[in-house]
């Protein structure tokens, strides 16, 4: 190596070591709000968050985190900071106003755009995922971000025998799927229950393949049996009877994560008469006017009033997944939240705030409720490389007017979602 070449080399060098305070192209400075950092930790009070090229760099109190030179300076004073909130069980791309069918690319980006406006950075889509939701899971830069990203379980798998339960899981293996997810429960006696020959060979053939597996459940035998088969994730409470010891530690042997969807349970009976989100500015603000004049019919209230699912929904199976939620999270067992939004009248991006809320109506504390959300869900959906504001993690942020800890509905005074440090932009 010439002399010149090797000085010029070790000039660049030092000129870059020394730099520590200017900043690298494209950083970013949140500057004074409190920092909710999604690992239950205290709040940082009068907080900095730095990010560079989309990922945080450093994160910590005003008075031991400088601002680097030349960053762009948000000033959020006053503001309060969460991580982009996870989605463990949505849906995307069928729906259209109140309508299934409507899948198409355009239809899945939309929705995906809908998400991210409401904070939700990440959704885990747990069936029904067509072709185009493949192709938009598998283009999205994680640097290029402007919408919720997207992982996707291809069709609900319902093979009748054990030689397609074989084929079903290995066709979705070779596309890659994040989840395979089947239903094994009887749709309240309208369907018959997945055999459990059938479960045990799907369990097996994903774990062989690397894959998860997501089940829909409804009792506490089910979802005892799925878990003994092998399943990865129960994508819905136990709705049926208490969950006890037994069923608590085999969770956390097999360290399986829980997902509530409580609003799912909601969205079977709340249109029975004029919800109060229906006044909600948060919900207003991204909601399909001549969709919420549909379910304001009174004829169609009516029904809902007099469908035995409907009530049944209503006075058995939330309470008794309410009342589960909270065994569970105090016995230990990891929650994330989910909703199960996506098919009609289950809002997707208002409805993770719904539940949120329920989560806290459930008994349990603004924080678990906000972990659950972030740090948690990331856990659970083996995604290291988000759900909290911890340097190397993706900038995925939300910017709140008012404290989530004093009042989790305050997730809902959300002024500005980034996602790996992009601006999410407004409706369209
Ligand atoms: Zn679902």
């Amino acid at each position: 190596m010439p002399d010149t070449f090797r000085k010029t080399l070790f000039a660049i060098l030092l000129a870059s070591a020394g730099s520590a305070a200017t900043a690298a192209p494209g950083t970013l400075a949140f500057v004074g709000a409190r920092i909710i950092d999604g690992t239950g930790a205290a709040a940082i009070e009068d907080a900095v968050l730095v990010a560079t090229d989309g990922r945080i760099v450093a994160v910590g109190p005003a008075a031991s985190t400088p601002v680097p030179e030349g960053a762009q300076r948000i000033d959020v004073a006053g503001k309060t900071l969460i991580p982009g909130l996870i989605n463990t069980h949505g849906h995307v791309g069928d729906v259209l106003g109140l309508e299934a069918g409507h899948y198409d690319r355009g239809n899945v980006l939309r929705q995906l755009g809908l998400y991210a406006r409401y904070g939700v950075t990440t959704v885990n889509s747990l069936g029904d995922d067509e072709y185009e939701g493949f192709e938009v899971r598998n283009e999205q830069n994680p640097l290029y971000l402007d919408h919720a990203r997207l992982l996707v379980a291809g069709p609900v798998l319902a093979p009748e025998t054990v030689e397609q339960a074989v084929r079903a899981v290995n066709g979705v293996a070779d596309q890659s799927v994040n989840y395979v997810k089947i239903r094994v429960d009887d749709n309240l006696g309208r369907t018959a229950k997945m055999a459990p020959e059938i479960v045990a060979t799907i369990a097996q053939e994903s774990e062989k393949r690397g894959i998860p597996l997501a089940v829909h459940t409804y009792t506490l035998a089910d979802t005892k049996a799925t878990l003994a088969a092998g399943a990865d994730l129960i994508a819905h409470s136990v709705r049926d009877a208490e969950v006890d010891d037994e069923f608590m530690s085999a969770m956390k042997a097999a360290d399986v994560c829980y997902v509530p969807t409580l609003t799912r349970e909601l969205s079977t009976f709340v249109y029975e008469s004029e919800p109060a989100f229906f006044s909600d500015p948060f919900f207003l603000r991204d909601a399909d006017p001549e969709v919420i004049a549909t379910l304001r019919e009174p004829e169609r209230q009516q029904r809902m009033r007099d469908n035995a699912s409907a009530q049944h929904y209503k006075n058995n199976a939330l309470p008794m997944a309410l009342r589960n939620l909270k065994t569970l999270q105090d016995n230990g067992v990891k929650v994330a939240m989910g909703t199960d939004s996506g098919p009609a009248t289950r809002f997707q991006g208002y409805f993770e705030h719904l539940e949120m809320s329920m989560m806290v109506e459930a008994g349990l504390t603004p924080m678990q409720v906000l972990q659950s959300a972030t740090q948690v869900a990331a856990d659970c959906l083996g995604l290291n490389y988000l759900g909290t504001l911890e340097p190397g993690k993706w900038a995925d942020v939300l910017v709140l007017d008012r404290n989530p800890l004093e009042d989790i509905a305050n997730t809902r005074s959300l002024s500005q979602v980034w996602i790996a440090g992009n601006p999410v932009p407004p409706a369209p």
